[in-house]
């Protein structure tokens, strides 16, 4: 495993890769790695003859109240974590690798896509994600990129930007690991005390429920959200930000649920603010 701090050089070794026709498959993440983001690094090496990493926690996605600083990092554990995967290339740069004139020009999201669900309470973040998503494309020349389905919202804002701009790129969506009781891996959940990592199960459970309820052949959203807020409630620390169900590409509201739509949550257990969903195929 190569490691690779500076824009010229990534992108001269993708260059390289490329010319020399192989396929390359690349992985965005903001690291503290756990087996959800290996679940895209192990589908890339399945799929594409070079793997690149990139760990790079990017400050245009936080706001200004937000936990970028204290965003857990530890790269030393995710080095040995991505030794044993067998990737060709960790691309880890700093910030003003990435920004080095600052950030006066970004990929602008229609606000119907980015200033709905996690957008309405974190403005101009889906905008951050898409700047550097374009900037780290620019730099890897991928094939192939690798987005969990945890992030439901940030895979149809790539999806749209890659479909828009006509780029040249397969965003390929992996389907959310959990950890045993359900609860959806997430870098954040080290910040969850006992009691509150005992109640984030919640955000599982209310999902499952839903599901269960539309397989009985339940279709109104009212009543399903209305159900699953009934078990959100049952966290004395939590508080839901939303309970939505929308369309799984336009992200529009649905009153009635069929096919192709997202249930989706995002709520605080304490300070930290954790998301989950499920797709209705
Ligand atoms: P992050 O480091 O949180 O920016 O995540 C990097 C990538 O890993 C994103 O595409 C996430 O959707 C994906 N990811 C995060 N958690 C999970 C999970 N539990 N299962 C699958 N993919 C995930």
């Amino acid at each position: 495993m190569q490691i690779i701090t500076t824009v010229n050089r990534m992108k001269e070794y993708s260059r390289k890769a490329s010319q020399n026709g192989k396929s390359i498959g690349f992985v965005p993440t903001m690291g503290y790695l756990h087996d959800g983001h290996l679940s895209l690094v192990r589908a890339a090496r399945k799929e594409c003859d070079v793997v690149i990493v990139s760990i790079f926690v990017n400050p245009t996605q936080f706001g200004p109240l937000e936990d970028f600083d204290k965003y857990p990092r530890d790269i030393e554990r995710d080095k040995l974590r991505l030794e044993g995967e067998n990737i060709d290339v960790l691309f880890l740069p700093e910030a003003d690798e990435i920004y080095p004139g600052g950030c006066a020009i970004e990929v602008k999201a229609d606000n119907s896509i980015s200033e709905v669900l996690c957008g309405a309470a974190r403005p101009g973040h889906f905008d951050g994600v898409a700047t550097v998503v374009a900037k780290l494309f620019d730099v890897t020349i991928p094939d192939k990129s690798y987005f969990g389905q945890k992030d439901a919202q940030q895979t149809v804002v790539i999806e749209r930007m890659v479909k828009d701009l006509d780029l040249p790129i397969e965003i390929c969506v992996e389907p959310i690991i959990r950890e045993n009781d359900g609860l959806a891996m997430s870098s954040r959940n080290m910040y969850l005390s006992g009691s509150e990592r005992a109640q984030a199960v919640k955000l599982f459970e209310a999902l499952s429920e839903a599901e269960k309820l539309i397989k009985g052949g339940e279709d109104s959203s009212a009543l399903i959200k209305e159900k699953m807020k009934s078990i959100l409630a049952e966290g004395k620390d939590i508080e839901v930000d939303y309970i939505e169900t929308v369309d799984a590409n336009s992200l529009r509201s649905v009153e009635e649920v069929g096919s192709d739509t997202f249930i989706a949550i995002a709520a605080f257990v304490g300070k930290t603010r954790l998301i989950d969903n499920i797709l209705i195929k």
